[in-house]
């Protein structure tokens, strides 16, 4: 077989396992020798409608084994795979689909109202399921499936060669489309293999959302590169997490800390059989001690990662082993990639000293989609620029502490929100929090909070609260109490719209 990337993934693990299992989903078991046969029905099924090298493909839903079967397939076809947050409104999903040009768009049982919305001349909507409402027009995956002869095509594709355009999150602004190659996807594959301690057997949960990074990349396609099964479920329910961990004897999934708060609160955390579980691999923001503990208490140990879409995601990551010694840390650069802290001249920081995080590996994505000029801002040399403000100690162990952008100055002392936001929400009256920095005639720049209170407390009262556990530059001068923050769709809060209500924009 003369193709490289992830769409000869199937094939090799057919003539190497075939019998293994490799997905399963609501009952039904697919082994890896299926899986291979169905990979090359979607690739004959998407060829039929015009798909070819470099045409994109859209998918968005539910977790659902199409969409690992569309990424595969568009993997032997040469054509570029599109995840699109299942969350988007119809508007935001258009710009997403417009901005990649997506010509094919596989859609979950509920977006049927969506395709209605967006369908036009030009773009196939295939339903992945019946949908639940909406839809009638979009194709049937099945079917198409059915009638499509498995052939094997092949299309010379190359490591270099683009597999997937996955958006950012938005946190910061519009989404950015991430272009991962399939050396991207199969280098960070190998860094994950290298970093857990993934067996031929691995049973994983693809749990978190295969249309972001971490769900997709986390531990579902290192697993099924090595061989093993990922069981797919729809979507987060703690309770259900929990009974599915036990009834498939889970070894190993990824999650972000919310859900692993959410899950410890369960009564099934305790009651639930959980002793096939080995390892959490879990990112997006620390994982609080009291959180670790628990989990930890229950014989699961958590291998904490920091990462972003634009490396595929995974940069560094913390050894279980390391995880109440050096808690709080993001851990050490994985096997493949290099990690640096930088001040704003390109100079290395001391130990300890804040700058921003750099990396560069083969996992580092090769630039933003149809955005030269936002990929120059971020690529140099092959260092890619996080944008997130972090510290090495002098073990080399990475302290992150918040967005580089979100930080603000206050009377010459740098002030970190994440830390600040970290103190509001540990004080009971506070449901959420987030801190910016706005401008002030006599410090430069003083904090304004933006909090969702559960229950009464003013302004004063929460001044002087934080003044016991933070120094006096780091309390916000200013509260607003609000009903809710401005999220995205993966539920991060979104800082420039917090700005824009203050009128204080910046870009
Ligand atoms: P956008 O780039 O569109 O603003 P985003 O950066 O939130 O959105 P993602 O790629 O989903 O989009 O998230 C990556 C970011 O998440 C990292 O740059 C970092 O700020 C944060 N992050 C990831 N892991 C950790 C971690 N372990 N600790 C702290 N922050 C983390
Ligand atoms: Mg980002």
């Amino acid at each position: 077989m003369r193709k490289a990337g992830l769409g000869s993934w199937p094939e090799r693990r057919r003539a190497m396992s075939p019998g293994r299992d490799a997905l399963w989903f609501e009952g039904r078991t697919t082994s890896h020798g299926e899986f291979a046969l169905r990979v090359r029905r979607a690739a004959s099924a998407l060829a039929g409608l015009g798909a070819g090298p470099g045409d994109r493909v859209a998918w968005t839903g539910g977790n659902h084994p199409s969409a690992l079967e569309t990424l595969y397939a568009c993997g032997q076809l040469g054509a570029i795979w599109v995840p699109v947050n299942a969350r988007l409104t119809a508007p935001e999903v258009s710009a997403v689909l417009g901005d990649s040009g997506a010509s094919v768009v596989v859609h979950g049982r509920d977006h049927g109202p969506l395709a209605d919305a967006l369908r036009q001349p030009g773009v196939r909507w295939v339903a992945a399921e019946p949908p639940v409402t909406g839809g009638s027009e979009s194709l049937p995956y099945e079917e198409l499936l059915a009638a499509a002869q498995p052939d094997t095509r092949d299309v010379p594709v190359e490591l270099d060669d683009p597999c997937l355009i996955m958006y950012t999150s938005g946190t910061t602004g519009k989404p950015k489309g991430a272009v991962l190659t399939h050396g991207n996807m199969t280098w960070n594959a190998v860094n994950q293999l290298l970093g857990f301690d993934f067996t031929q057997h691995e049973r994983t949960l693809a749990l978190a959302p295969l249309f972001h990074i971490g769900g997709l990349n986390g531990t579902v396609n290192p697993t099924l590169l090595r061989g093993g099964c990922a069981v797919i479920v729809r979507g987060f329910d703690a309770a259900e997490t929990l009974r599915v961990i036990e009834e498939q004897r889970i070894n190993s999934f990824f999650a972000v800390p919310t859900m692993l708060d959410a899950m410890a609160r369960e009564p099934g955390f305790h009651s639930r059989d959980l002793s096939a579980l080995r390892t959490i691999g879990a990112a997006g923001a620390p994982v609080p001690l009291p959180t670790l503990r628990t989990w930890l208490d229950r014989g699961v140990t958590m291998q904490q990662a920091y990462g972003m879409t634009e490396a595929a995601p995974g940069c560094t990551v913390l050894d279980s082993a390391d995880a109440e010694r050096k808690a709080g840390s993001a851990g050490k650069a994985v096997f493949f990639t290099s990690v640096r802290v930088v001040r704003p001249d390109g100079d290395d920081a001391d130990v300890d000293e804040v700058g921003e995080v750099i990396v560069r590996g083969p996992n580092v994505m090769a630039g933003y989609w149809n955005d030269p000029a936002r990929t120059a801002e971020v690529l140099a040399d092959g260092w890619y620029r996080t944008g997130d403000a972090g510290s090495l100690d002098a073990e080399g162990y990475l302290f992150i502490r918040d967005r580089y952008r979100d930080m603000f100055i206050s009377g010459g002392e740098n002030v970190y929100p994440a830390e600040v936001e970290s103190a509001l929400l540990a004080l009971p009256e506070v449901m959420e929090a987030a801190v910016i920095g706005v401008p002030d005639e006599r410090w430069g720049e003083v904090g304004l909070a933006f909090v969702v209170a559960g229950s009464e407390v003013d302004a004063g009262a929460l001044r002087a609260r934080l003044r016991e556990r933070l120094a006096g530059f780091k309390v916000p001068r200013q509260f607003r109490f609000v009903d809710e923050l401005p999220k995205t769709a993966t539920g991060k809060v979104r800082k420039p719209a917090l700005r824009a209500l203050a009128g204080v924009p910046r870009e």
